[in-house]
Parts: structure tokens; sequence; C-alpha cells
């Protein structure tokens, strides 16, 4: 039904081996929806995705995709499912070509060679800048180039959940922006992201809803802009008083 969340968590928990990363997480992802998930480094964000995508087994707790128990789904068969990740990092193949890295990223969807160059027009479409690099290595983009070939990569695998780790790590103020605005407009043509974000001030202000981790646990939720004005989140994590 149209109610029905893209995403469910219900009391999640991960850790590695005696060592608690995420502790009884609970969030909703609302289908069409911005969500973030901010916190300082080492809050359990990367670990939570991991889970989210099955790279990490839970140690409890329940995962549920459009309604569907996908807890103990392999991540291949997520990513057919229809959920995609561009991960902490970027993790771009550096000596494939940027055509390379997001034929891969379409992989699983073992489309035809025509199926297979529309998806990759409709990405340079959407980064012009990747259109004009497709033949280079992917190791001599510059930081943000290489940030949109990650998004790029992920969306060739056709997904209608949409993780993003970090996408901000490592970048100039402004080609940050260039990110955010990318994601702005991916939200604006539909797309369900859950957005994990250390920059809170940037993420609050896209979210639809957004979730405060603190050591693995979720301490506030709200919605993204009233989260930007509360008090607690301004002294903790926008560098205000
Ligand atoms: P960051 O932004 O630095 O990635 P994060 O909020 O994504 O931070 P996680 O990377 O999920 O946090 O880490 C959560 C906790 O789990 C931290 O205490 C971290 O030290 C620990 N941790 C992460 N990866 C491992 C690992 N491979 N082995 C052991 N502990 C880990």
């Amino acid at each position: 039904s149209a109610e029905q969340p893209a995403l469910e968590v219900e009391d999640v928990s991960l850790a590695y081996g005696p060592i608690a990363a995420v502790s009884g997480v609970s969030l909703r992802v609302p289908r069409g929806a911005v969500v973030a998930i901010v916190g300082a480094n080492g809050a359990g964000k990367t670990t939570l995705l991991k889970a989210i995508c099955g790279l990490m087994p839970v140690a409890s707790g329940r995962i549920r995709f459009e309604g569907r128990d996908i807890t103990a789904l392999p991540a291949h068969r997520r990513v057919t499912a229809g959920i995609a990740l561009s991960p902490e990092g970027r993790q771009v193949f550096p000596d494939q070509s940027v055509a390379d890295n997001l034929e891969l990223g379409a992989y699983a969807r073992g489309l035809s060679a025509q199926a297979m160059a529309a998806a990759m027009e409709e990405q340079f479409a959407f980064f012009p800048r990747l259109k004009e690099r497709r033949n280079q290595a992917a190791v001599t983009l510059s930081g943000g180039e290489q940030q949109m070939l990650a998004i790029s990569r992920a969306l060739m695998a056709g997904p209608r959940l949409l993780l993003l780790d970090e996408p901000s790590l490592g970048l100039a103020p402004l080609i940050i922006n260039d990110i955010f605005r990318a994601i702005a407009r991916l939200r604006d043509g539909g797309m369900t992201i859950l957005l994990v974000e250390q920059m809170a001030n940037l993420a609050l202000a896209i979210a639809d809803t957004a979730y405060v981790l603190e050591t693995g646990r979720v301490t506030l939720s709200g919605r993204g802009r009233d989260l930007l004005r509360d008090p607690q989140v301004r002294s903790a994590y926008l560098g205000a008083g």
C-alpha cells in the first residue's frame, strides 16, 4: 500500500565480536523520502547501513523492505530486490574506466547491451561530468567526480532505495554542495534515500526525517528541520551553543 514504508528497521543490534556497535535501533524510511542518520565518528552509522544491505548479519532484530522481511537475505539478492549502496570512501574500481565502473553497478540486472547503454546515458544525463570522462580510469577523477561515480554506480543497479554513506567525506565545501544538490535532484525524481552523514547541518537540511545515533543507539529523531533547530543537536553536532 502507499502507507507501507520502503524500509523498516526494527530493534536491530549488531556487534563486532564482543563489541556492540548498534543496539536496538528502529527506524523507518517512507517511500520517496530522504531520511538522514547523523552522529559522530564511530556512532554505528556505517555498521547499520551494512546490515541493511546484507554485508553484515544482525545479532537481533528485523529488517523489512517494502513489507518483505529481508533480514536473512544475502546481499546480492537485496540488490536485485531494489536496495543499492554508495559506500563510505566511494570504493570505485580505480583502474577501471568510468563506463566500466557503471557497468559493474548494473551487473546483477543482466541487461542487454542496448538497455545497458540506455541506463548509462541516463546516468550521463544526470552527471554530465561523468560522460566527459567515460573512458578515463576512475583513479584519475577528482574526489567529487569519484563520489558522483559511486552514486551513479549504485543507481545503475536500478534501486528503489538508495543508501548513501558519507557522501561528503574528504570533499571541499563547494563540491559537497554539488553532491547535495544531486541528492536533492534524485529526491525530486522520486528516489527513496537513506543518507548517513557526519555533516549534520547538510543532512538535516535535506532530510524529511532524521535520526541521531550515539554509541549505537538512537537518542533523538524528528523532522530534519526541527532537529536543525534543536539546541542539543546544535551544540553536539553543529558547532553552535
Ligand atoms: P564512521 O563515520 O567513522 O564510519 P560510524 O558511525 O559509521 O563512524 P561505524 O563505522 O559503524 O561508525 O562503527 C561503529 C563502532 O563499531 C565503532 O565503535 C567502531 O570502532 C566499531 N567497528 C567498526 N568496524 C569494525 C570492525 N571491522 N571491527 C571491529 N569494530 C568495528
